[in-house]
């Protein structure tokens, strides 16, 4: 064959869809299958939301809107972070987007080239790596490790930083550990990139609202002195519920937005309209359907966690955040998790997504994410004790 296509040769997969649809699959052919695999809330999306949506159709928003958003949900954005936050953002830096994964591409192709080096968290998001090398840039693991409660260690991602680094990648609170990073190392962190002014940003802050046991959210546009190479991700896939409408947003320095809004011009012109006034109706509305939802994934992170800690083998820390949990297990005999993971999902019906498709300091470990109902998860934790206790 004389065509080629490397770059695309170079991406990679988030493994989580495979195991989707393998469990899907399952199900299909009659097995009882407790998905414990995909990282999206089991929850409608609230109504007054769809409402929005629906009135906006009505009303005749059927066209195309500028590509950078309509103003009212880039201004709904600003002040929705003023008022959780105090910070002070313009609306003319929002950039509305076909959902968080669409920054992550537009900050890593902006950065990434060959010789350029991006560092990223592991284990963390496996969209981050795979489009590191789809640009053909160095990918950097930045070890997160479970003896730090799985936070980001500010000493040793500074250490990692080269002449070569362009764009520096942090998540919290994190997928796929549930680790949250204490504003004191956030801190420290900001500090040190004073040092490496070559060296941009980008905060993965899609799971802000989901924190419990009192933490609270240190949020990078805290930080003056970091703004103008700072890009913040964020949306309403995960805190309303709204994974499969395709919303969400970035903050981008001045220099950077043009170039964004270029890339959008290009690839998508805009999130569809009625989508983005049933965003500007989740922000301005009433949030008692977040709060129910951060309350009923806080009970369920109880029951996750004690019940893993019972498992033979098998020890879990406490997520501070989101909605996952990150057993280690290597105690259990089995010395490769995502054979583990993919047992669990043939022989037991228990759908869980291995440690390594996160990133190679996964090994050891699996993820479960809890959005499922109260009563899959006890059932899948005592699959998972049978299956374990038969299989050492
Ligand atoms: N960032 C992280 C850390 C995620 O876990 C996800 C989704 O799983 C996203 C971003 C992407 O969100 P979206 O569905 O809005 O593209």
């Amino acid at each position: 064959m004389l065509i080629t296509t490397a770059p695309f040769d170079r991406i990679g997969e988030e493994n989580a869809f495979a195991v989707l649809a393998r469990a899907t699959a399952l199900a299909g052919q009659g097995r009882s299958i407790l998905n414990l695999g995909i990282g999206q809330p089991d929850f409608r999306t609230p109504d007054h939301i769809v409402e929005a949506a629906v009135k906006a159709l009505r009303d005749g928003q059927h066209g195309y809107t500028p590509s950078v958003g309509i103003l009212p949900l880039r201004e709904a954005v600003a002040a929705d972070l003023n008022r959780r936050y105090g910070v002070e953002v313009d609306p003319d830096l929002v950039m509305i987007m076909p959902g968080g994964k669409v920054t992550m591409y537009a900050a890593i192709r902006l950065f990434g080239e060959p010789g350029a080096e991006i560092l990223y968290p592991d284990p963390g998001f496996p969209i981050y790596r795979s489009m590191i090398e789809h640009t053909g840039a160095t990918p950097v693991p930045v070890p997160i490790r479970e003896e730090n409660g799985f936070a980001f260690s500010a000493e040793e991602t500074l250490a990692l930083i080269t002449p070569k680094t362009r764009l520096l990648i942090i998540n919290s609170p994190a997928n796929p550990t549930g680790g949250v990073t204490p504003a004191a190392e956030i801190d420290k962190l900001v500090k040190g990139l004073a040092a490496h002014p070559h060296v941009a940003l980008m905060s993965d802050e899609i799971y802000d609202r989901f924190l419990f046991d009192g933490e609270e959210h240190r949020t990078l546009l805290a930080y003056p002195q970091i703004r103008d190479r700072l890009i913040l991700l964020n949306g309403w896939s995960k805190t309303y519920a709204m994974t499969g409408w395709r919303l969400g947003y970035s903050i981008w320095p001045k220099d950077l937005y043009d170039k964004v809004r270029k890339l959008a011009v290009n690839c998508w012109s805009c999130v569809n309209a009625a989508t983005q006034y049933a965003g500007i109706a989740a922000l301005e509305g009433p949030q008692d359907a977040v709060d129910a939802m951060t309350a009923e994934f806080d009970a369920r992170r109880r029951i996750v966690v004690d019940g893993l800690n019972a498992l033979p083998g098998v020890r879990c820390a406490t997520p501070k955040g989101a909605f996952y949990a990150f057993p280690n297990v290597s105690g259990t005999g089995w010395s490769e998790a995502k054979k583990l993971a993919s047992a669990l999902l043939e022989e037991a019906g228990v759908a869980v997504i291995g440690g390594p498709d996160f990133g190679v300091y996964g090994e050891g470990y699996l993820r479960l994410s809890y959005a499922t109902s109260r009563e899959n998860i006890a059932a899948a934790l005592a699959r998972m004790g049978d299956f374990l206790a038969a299989n050492r």
